[in-house]
């Protein structure tokens, strides 16, 4: 007997096989959730000897764009799902041929381009940060007057961790800015004077039930997540409102899987949607050492058709993320980090640190956030 059964068919079973678009750092540690269920794992990307691909069954390396190896790949498994989401739309149909693909097709569509992103946000009364398409340098000129600057422009397509991202706040800014987008189409948002950047991540199964973990509460440095803390330290008001937006919206796009919806917070306790990522998120990673269900487990959970596992956090907790410039000056000081035994070191595998490049993360618990934030950052600290 499947443990659930739903309109998208019978529940998924451990021993059976998930394939896995893309083998960073979020399919390692999605694939780990899924064997300790007892799935087998597959990856698909176009980089050999990868991340998630050390702890797999079999990895699988070949474009987005080569469908028949796409299609192969699928026929293996018995669903497909993402821990990278800028994938062709032709790739997800061509392996919807041969297994479910969750989240579906259309809900990567959507997320792929932040203007098709917004636009479904904003006709569906989601708040957004106000937005103008921008595919002419005039374009940008009018959104920046009407709008007003300081500004952020962004190219729709395929931007992450900042970038492809201009923050202008002068008028003789825009035209160099514009060359820069080199012709690629752009969207121009007003600059939110954020009082915290918050994140949810939420699950939706095969039968439409919904899980959010508590709101995470996030630090960036050079755009690039630096620390999050959990949980958020907000008004019980605002961290009811987060969770039932991420909750609606899971339920608008048909989720299943998990998707994080990337938040501001204004300093007047108003909520404004930056992005969403129809995945994991490295806001989540805490929940591997502070959650009764990881995000990771319960992606795997989500499609395969279980039913979804508990979000509840285990005690407040901090992570901080380990980024390729703490090797400049050699391999870093792993025992000096670990001295303290409430602090957890989850390293990648990669074998090239390189600036920016996110090569771990370090997760604390404590009995107060302040306190788990102190030892992560003291342990980060003395790696260097
Ligand atoms: P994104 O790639 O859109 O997630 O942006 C990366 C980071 O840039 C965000 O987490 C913010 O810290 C900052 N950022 C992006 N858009 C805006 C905006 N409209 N206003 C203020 N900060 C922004």
């Amino acid at each position: 007997m499947p443990l659930m059964s739903s309109s998208r068919g019978p529940a998924i079973l451990p021993g059976s096989t998930i394939g896995i678009l893309g083998s960073g750092q979020l399919g390692r540690m999605l694939a780990l959730a899924a064997r300790s269920l007892g799935y087998r794992v597959h990856v698909y990307s176009p980089e050999p000897d990868a991340p998630a691909a050390a702890v797999s069954d079999k990895e699988l390396v070949g474009a987005y764009e080569d469908l028949e190896a796409i299609r192969s790949f699928a026929r293996g498994v018995s669903v497909v799902t993402f821990e990278f989401e800028n994938v062709p739309s032709e790739a997800t149909s061509a392996a919807a041929e041969h297994a479910p693909v969750r989240p579906d097709g259309s809900v990567l569509h959507i997320t792929q381009n932040r203007l098709r992103e917004k636009g479904f946000l904003q006709s569906h009364g989601f708040p957004v940060t106000p937005f103008r398409a921008v595919g002419r340098l005039d374009d940008l000129k009018k959104a920046a007057e009407s709008l007003g600057l300081p500004g952020v422009m962004k190219t729709a397509d395929f931007g992450y961790d900042g970038k492809g991202q201009w923050k202008l706040t002068r008028p003789e800014e825009l035209e160099p800015a514009w060359h820069s987008l080199s012709g690629a189409a752009g969207i121009y948002e007003r600059y939110v004077p954020f009082a915290k950047e918050l994140s949810v991540v939420g699950a939706r199964g095969t039968n439409g039930h919904c899980a959010t973990f508590p709101v995470f509460e996030n630090t960036h440095s050079r755009h690039i997540l630096d620390f999050t803390v959990a949980p958020a330290r907000v008004d019980p008001k605002v961290e009811r409102e987060a969770q039932e937006l991420a909750r609606d919206i899971l339920d608008q796009l048909d989720v299943v899987g998990v998707l994080t919806v990337e938040l501001f917070l204004t300093a007047d306790d108003r909520i404004l949607i930056n992005e969403l990522a129809p995945r994991v998120h490295n806001s989540g990673h805490l929940t591997l050492d502070a959650s009764l269900t990881s995000q990771f487990e319960q992606q795997v959970r989500a499609v395969c058709g279980l039913p979804l596992g508990s979000t509840e956090l285990t005690s407040p907790a901090a992570m901080a993320n380990l980024l390729g410039d703490l090797w400049d000056n050699g391999e870093p000081h792993w025992l000096a980090a670990l001295e303290d035994p409430r602090v957890k070191l989850h390293l990648y595998g990669k074998r090239h640190a390189r600036a920016g490049r996110k090569m771990g993360h370090l997760t604390a618990t404590g009995s107060s956030i302040e306190e788990a934030m102190d030892r992560v950052a003291g342990a980060r600290a003395r790696l260097a």
